[in-house]
This record gives C-alpha cells, structure tokens and sequence, in this order.
C-alpha cells in the first residue's frame, strides 16, 4: 500500500495481529546514549491510532499508535531522571523523555477520572513482537489541527477504514459507553 501519506509507519503497510500469551516487553526511549526504559508485564489494552495533537508521534506520521496497560504492571527500570511532565495540568500526564522528546508514559493521577488505572503507552517504542493490535482510530478530524489539509480527510478515513481501523472523531463507541456509564453512576443518574 503506497500513498502521498503515512498515518504512522507501524500501520502503513498492514496491521500487525497481537500474539496469544503474550505478556509485556522494555520501552524505550530514542535517545543513543542512556535511553529511558520502562518494563512493562503487561499485554497493552484498547490499542488505537490517536489523530488528537497531544499524543506522541513519529516525525512525520499523522497519527500516534497508543494502548493502555494497568498502571501496576509499568515501572521505569532505567534513567527515570531524564523523565519530565509535558503538562501538569493535563488530564493525562505524559512522562516524556526531556532529552529526544519521546512519551514514555501517560498517567491519569485523579482517582475519580473513568480510566484511572491505566497508563497510555507506545508499543512501538518496544523491539518486542505480540502487542495488542490497533483496533480503530480516535480523534480523526484532529489531525487537522496539527497541519494536516482539511481536504485530505476522505483519503485519511478511506485508508483508516481499508486497515480494519475504524474511524471515530472521539474514542470507540465502547469506551466512550464506558466513560459515560462510570460518570453516571458517579452522578447517581445509574444506580450501580
Ligand atoms: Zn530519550
Ligand atoms: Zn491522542
């Protein structure tokens, strides 16, 4: 599959199918020299293409690969100290190496936040095969904010859809249904 684009270069000739058993790998960072590491003893979860502008991407890709795992199972094992927060006022904190600029981790510290528990991670940051597969792409339309030419969208969402990634302009019907019904039952509109 050739094109005038690339969504990302992990997808941009076909979807890599997760493999059965699999249970996690080391993430790196792009540094040469003393790259962050961060194991993780985890499958990855909701693996997705994100189009929003705050995900990490690869120069030159449109959209960011990004999965969840259970914040238990990440632990960085070498050179934390070059870890900085992006923004920490963000929802999702992104631990980002403060060297080459690669997000290593997302958190989410408030406890009462729907995906509390999970961090955000980039699979591809790990030389390990058997990740959890992109299952469909969130935040669309957004990559128009980061340049991409309005224009291009129907070649984006055809390509999208031609990989087996459904196109959403928010999360999956699934986790948005999940991120509702946590805030309903919160509110009290759910009785749980
Ligand atoms: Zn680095
Ligand atoms: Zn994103």
């Amino acid at each position: 599959m050739t094109s005038a684009f690339s969504l990302h270069p992990s997808i941009d000739n076909g979807i890599q199918a997760g493999a059965d058993g699999f249970s996690g790998g080391t993430l790196a960072c792009h540094c040469a020299q003393n790259p962050i590491k961060v194991k993780v003893d985890s499958q990855s979860a909701y693996n997705h293409a994100c189009g929003c502008t705050k995900c990490w991407k690869p120069k030159g890709a449109m959209f960011s690969i990004a999965a969840v795992v259970p914040r238990t199972k990440l632990r960085v094992i070498e050179h934390a100290e070059k870890l900085t927060v992006i923004d920490p006022k963000a929802t999702i904190q992104r631990h980002a190496c403060s060297q080459c600029g690669v997000h290593m981790y997302g958190r989410i510290e408030n406890t009462a936040h729907p995906l509390y528990g999970f961090d955000f991670i980039h699979t591809e940051l790990s030389s390990e095969k058997g990740w959890s597969a992109p299952q469909f792409a969130a935040f669309v339309s957004s990559v128009i904010e980061s340049g991409a030419d309005p224009a291009m969208m129907g070649a984006v969402r055809a390509r999208l859809k031609a990989l087996g990634l459904e196109p959403y302009d928010c999360l999956s019907p699934e986790l948005m249904d999940m991120i509702a019904t946590h805030i309903a039952k919160a509110s009290g509109a759910l009785k749980s």
